[in-house]
């Protein structure tokens, strides 16, 4: 069980909506901290730990700024996201490059940044050879293939795009080290949104017990194993959320098993979660704008599937509270749903709830990860603007709702007004 909560009371949240009028996101700072240190101390039973954030979840540099100051990196995965994480002052090898189809630009970037680069493929060896030059340290991303059942979003491993074979993974750091490679690193990741610590804690046994064959057949000692991400969040409300410590302990132990006994401690264990780092301190907040009854009650808000996307890609749940209404008795059964031209574009379907009426603010949870981010401008739709709420209890907009005239930058309206749409070319 997980209880729902929001940071502000109806009164606070209303006084809000009036300054910056919904939709909009808003984030917890103080939540937001609070999880990073619960993270922090219970991975110190390692010798070496890491969290390189995805900042694909949530690419706000104000947020990943936060992150930064409580001591984790970036994962990147192109070049907008690695000036990101520089912007917020992340350096170094607390940024990494995991990418796949990487190109020329996006390596050198990453090696300009002295950012750590996690190869998807063993051709991209000789790729990032001839395109940036090798550094000292390289990462190489491992797909199980057929020895890991994978999990309903990510699918099955050996069906996935991503990462070297076991035999690559071998081949591929002989090549590296030949090429004066000197410095390590082993990446995967097999799972998406996995509420279940043992999933987790075998990706790790299966990464040590990489690292080990490695020593053994190559000589070469790795100095980390890189989880990836895919620590799951309960977004029902009846799901359980993981438990830092225990799973902590779990992938400890299968350390203490396998690493210990191979003389490949100290190791450094890094990850890369995005979803369970901010998901469940950020919120979509929108305001019930029509309600309409035919062969089912709807309420019409005044975001969509343009601001969050997981419920229309997906299926995916996101819990619903209505302010002021919290405690009130789910005596309807509503679909909830934006002003998209598209039927999928609904928050809720078939939820109960309390009676919504219009100008009600309706609460969506969860929403801190992959939400804002994955957003679009289908049917000329305009991104929502993102919140701070910070740990002081004052608010920052921390990026403005998107406008009509940000909508047409990539047009030329004067080219257009000289543009002979009669002309039919004359071949
Ligand atoms: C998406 C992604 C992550 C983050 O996944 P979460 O589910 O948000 O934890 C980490 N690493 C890579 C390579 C990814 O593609």
């Amino acid at each position: 069980m997980n209880e729902k909560t929001f940071p502000l009371d109806a009164a606070a949240l209303r006084q809000l909506a009036e300054r910056f009028p919904t939709p909009f996101y808003l984030y917890d700072e103080a939540a937001i901290r609070a999880n990073a240190r619960h993270i922090r101390q219970a991975f110190a039973i390692f010798p070496d730990f890491h969290e390189h954030y995805a900042v694909k979840a949530l690419p706000n540099p104000f947020v990943l700024k936060i992150l930064a100051d409580e001591g984790f990196g970036a994962d990147c995965a192109s070049i907008p996201e690695l000036i990101l994480a520089e912007k917020a002052g992340m350096r170094g090898e607390d940024v990494m490059l995991t990418s796949n189809a990487t190109l020329g630009q996006e390596f050198a970037t990453a090696r300009q940044q002295g950012a750590v680069i996690n190869l998807d493929d063993i051709s991209h060896i000789d790729f990032l050879q001839k395109t940036a030059g090798l550094p000292e340290l390289v990462s190489c991303r491992y797909n199980p293939g057929p020895l890991k059942d994978g999990n309903v979003i990510i699918g099955k491993p050996e069906e996935a795009k991503y990462g070297f074979t076991r035999q690559q993974i071998l081949d591929g750091l002989v090549l590296l080290r030949s090429k004066g490679v000197t410095r390590f690193g082993l990446h995967t990741m097999v799972a998406s949104n996995e509420l279940n610590a043992d999933y987790h804690i075998e990706t790790a046994r299966i990464l040590f017990e990489l690292a080990v064959e490695v020593k053994e057949k190559t000589g070469i000692r790795v100095e980390f194993v890189n989880l990836g991400g895919g620590a799951g969040i309960p977004y029902r409300p009846e799901q359980t959320p993981l438990d830092y410590k225990d799973l902590a302990r779990g992938i400890r132990a299968a350390y203490d098993e396998v690493i210990i006994p191979a003389g490949l401690d100290p190791l450094g264990l890094h990850l890369e979660w995005g979803r369970i780092i901010t998901g469940p301190y950020g919120w979509l907040v929108t305001t019930a704008v029509r309600s309409k009854s035919i062969y089912r009650e709807y309420v019409g808000v005044d975001a969509s599937m343009a601001d969050l996307m997981r419920p229309g890609m997906y299926g995916a749940y996101h819990h619903l509270t209505v302010a002021g209404k919290e405690h009130a008795a789910s005596t309807e059964t509503y679909d909830v749903v934006g002003s998209l031209c598209e039927n999928n574009d609904k928050f809720a379907v078939q939820r109960k709830l309390p009676k919504i009426d219009v100008g009600d603010l309706v609460i969506i949870h969860d929403a801190g990860a992959h939400g804002r981010a994955m957003g679009f401008n289908y049917n000329g739709k305009l991104r929502c603007g993102e919140l701070l709420l910070r740990a002081d209890g004052t608010v920052t907009q921390i990026r403005r709702t998107e406008s009509i005239d940000d909508y047409f930058i990539t047009l030329d309206f004067a080219a257009l007004e000289s543009f002979d749409a009669t002309a039919k070319g004359t071949s």
